[in-house]
């Protein structure tokens, strides 16, 4: 359909939804949206007492960045962030359903237990799921402490045959002996996973707090 010469060229209000709903974040990772003239036409659509703050969806490990509004202390929207990097706006279909998880009657705000043969779930304070994990982080690690461990160290010998090394890759030969007891520290009864939502300095002390406490497996949720 050919275009009408008298047709606006900024987009209306209801264009501008059309856009940022129907599509707009798409064709801003393309770099076909004006991001500045988007800027411009949603000043005057700003809320009053609203402040916005940049943060980044928790599904995966993309990490897009989001704006949230805010409130009274109430989240009122979110959004794909313009100026980020990775995203320029664009959110995929799980970031997009980002607010409807936060604003979920079904969403849990409080831990829960279950005890030991009860069937249902209770409501316990922070103070008491705390205590209750650390008990038993203590208790499993405990339990199933590995000290030391058999291996099999022959392949880890290069074979000390002087200048032949250095004509030809290492060979690793057969240790004399047989297993040999080497100090491992550790369990492999608990795991430790970290989530998409975690900033590196958060993760740096996750990864801390593992290994210190001897877990091999630290995971990423991302990648299950
Ligand atoms: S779930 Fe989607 S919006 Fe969220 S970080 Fe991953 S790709 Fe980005």
């Amino acid at each position: 359909m050919k275009e009408s010469p008298d047709a606006p060229q900024n987009p209306s209000r209801r264009e501008l939804f059309k856009l940022t709903f129907g599509g707009g974040s798409g064709l801003a990772l393309g770099g076909l949206l004006n991001v500045p003239a988007m800027r411009a036409a949603t000043q005057d659509l700003k809320l009053s007492q609203v402040s916005e703050f940049t943060t980044s969806c928790n599904f995966c490990s993309c990490g897009c960045g989001m704006v949230a509004a805010v409130r009274d202390g109430k989240l009122l929207k979110m959004e794909g962030d313009y100026d980020h990097i990775v995203n320029r706006g664009a959110l995929c279909v799980k970031g997009i359903s980002m607010h409807a998880t936060h604003a979920s009657p079904q969403r849990l705000t409080k831990p829960r237990y279950r005890a030991p043969g009860s069937d249902r779930w209770e409501d316990i304070s922070w103070e008491d799921a705390i205590a209750k994990v650390a008990q038993k982080i203590r208790k499993t690690r405990d339990e199933t402490w590995i000290a030391t461990e058999k291996v099999d160290v022959s392949d880890l010998v290069v074979d000390p045959a002087g200048d032949a090394r250095m004509q030809s890759p290492p060979k690793f030969v057969r240790q004399e002996g047989g297993l040999s007891e080497v100090p491992v520290n550790r369990t492999d009864a608990i795991g430790f996973m970290g989530g998409a939502q975690n900033t590196n300095e958060e993760c740096y002390l996750f990864q801390k707090a593992a290994r210190l406490l001897g877990l091999a497996y630290v995971e990423h949720q991302a990648r299950l």
